[in-house]
C-alpha cells in the first residue's frame, strides 16, 4: 500500500483516454446552468512536472502526451475533442514546451463555473500534502474541498449532491487487488443513493483475473439499476508481458448521448498517434436502458 505515485504515469496513454473523456463529460453537464458537483475519488497530486521527479524517470509521457503533440504538430488531422484536451493541458504550461501535466484535479478545477463544486479525495500521506499545496495555488480554491479520507467508504455520504447534478470520477490505482471489490461495493451504494448521477470509472487492462472481469461486473451492477452505460478501451501496444501498461478502459454510467460520437472521432486519431508496432486498437460500446 502507498507505493503508487501517479507522477510515474502522468501524461501516459491511459491519462489521455481518461482526461479526454472527463473533459467531454464536464462540458456536456455544464450545458445546463444548474450547479454541478464533481467528485474525484482518487485525486493524486493534482499536477506533475514532466521535467524532473518520477515522471522524468518513467518517461511515460513520451509514449503519451508528447507523442500525441508530435503527431498533431506533424500536420495530422485530429478530432475536436482531442484539440480541446490538448488546449487544456497546454494552458498549464508557459511557452510551447510541455513541462507540466495536469492531473484530474487541475483539469476539473479549470473547468469549474462559479456555481460548481469539486471534491477531491486522496489517501496517500505524502500525496495529500502535495495536493493541498497545489490546490492552494488555484484561483478556484474556494470551490474545492480536499479530503484525506478513504473515498470508497465516504462516497455514499456525499450523494446525492444538493443540486442533484453530479459527476463522479473513480480512478483507483488498483495497487491493492481488493480495490476491484471496494469499487464494486462503493458503486452499488452510490447508485442506490444517486442513480441518475454520471459515473466515470477508469481501469487498467491487465491479465489479472479481477481486471479482466471488471467490465462485465460493472455491467451487471448497472443493469440491476436499469441505467445506461458506455464502455471504451484504448490499447496502444500488443506485446507479450506486462512490463508497462499497454491498454486501459473507461466505463461510464449514465453517459451523455454525445459521448459516443466524440469518442468515435477521437479514438481512431489516438490509436494512430500512440500505436506501437501496429498493436493499437480501440473498443467503443454502449447500452441504452
Ligand atoms: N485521478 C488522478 C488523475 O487522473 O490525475 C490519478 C489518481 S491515481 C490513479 C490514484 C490515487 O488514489 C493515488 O494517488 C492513491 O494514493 C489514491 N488512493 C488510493 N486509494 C485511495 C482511497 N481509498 N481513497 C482515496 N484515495 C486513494
Amino acid at each position: 500500500m502507498f507505493s503508487y505515485r501517479h507522477a510515474f504515469h502522468a501524461g501516459s496513454h491511459a491519462d489521455i483516454l481518461k482526461h479526454l473523456t472527463l473533459i467531454h463529460l464536464v462540458e456536456y453537464l455544464q450545458e445546463k446552468p444548474g450547479a454541478l458537483t464533481i467528485i474525484d475519488t482518487h485525486a493524486g497530486a493534482g499536477i506533475y512536472s514532466l521535467k524532473d521527479g518520477f515522471a522524468a524517470v518513467s518517461k511515460e509521457a513520451e509514449g503519451g502526451i508528447l507523442k500525441l503533440l508530435q503527431f498533431i504538430e506533424a500536420g495530422n488531422p485530429t478530432a475536436q475533442s482531442v484539440k480541446k484536451y490538448l488546449e487544456l493541458i497546454q494552458a498549464e504550461n508557459v511557452g510551447a514546451e510541455l513541462a507540466s501535466y495536469p492531473g484530474s484535479p487541475f483539469i476539473l478545477a479549470r473547468l469549474l463555473r462559479p456555481q460548481d463544486r469539486l471534491k477531491l479525495f486522496e489517501l496517500h500521506p505524502k500525496e495529500i500534502d502535495v495536493l493541498r499545496h497545489n490546490v492552494s495555488q488555484l484561483k478556484q480554491e474556494k470551490q474545492i474541498d480536499v479530503y484525506a479520507e478513504d473515498s470508497f467508504a465516504r462516497l455514499k455520504g456525499l450523494l446525492p449532491p444538493p443540486s442533484r447534478r453530479g459527476l463522479v470520477l473513480i480512478d483507483p490505482s488498483y495497487e491493492d487487488k481488493q480495490d476491484y471489490r471496494y469499487l464494486e461495493v462503493a458503486l452499488e451504494e452510490a447508485l442506490q443513493r444517486f442513480a441518475t448521477g454520471c459515473y466515470a470509472i477508469w481501469y487498467p487492462m491487465l491479465s489479472r483475473r479481477e481486471s479482466a472481469a471488471l467490465p462485465d461486473r460493472l455491467k451487471k451492477i448497472v443493469a440491476s439499476h436499469q441505467r445506461s452505460w458506455l464502455h471504451t478501451e484504448l490499447r496502444v501496444e500488443n506485446a507479450p508481458g506486462e512490463r508497462r501498461l499497454q491498454a486501459s478502459g473507461m466505463f461510464i454510467i449514465n453517459p451523455p448521448w454525445t459521448l459516443e460520437k466524440h469518442l468515435a472521432e477521437a479514438l481512431p486519431a489516438l490509436t494512430k498517434a500512440l500505436g506501437i508496432n501496429g498493436g493499437a486498437q480501440f473498443l467503443l460500446k454502449s447500452f441504452e436502458a
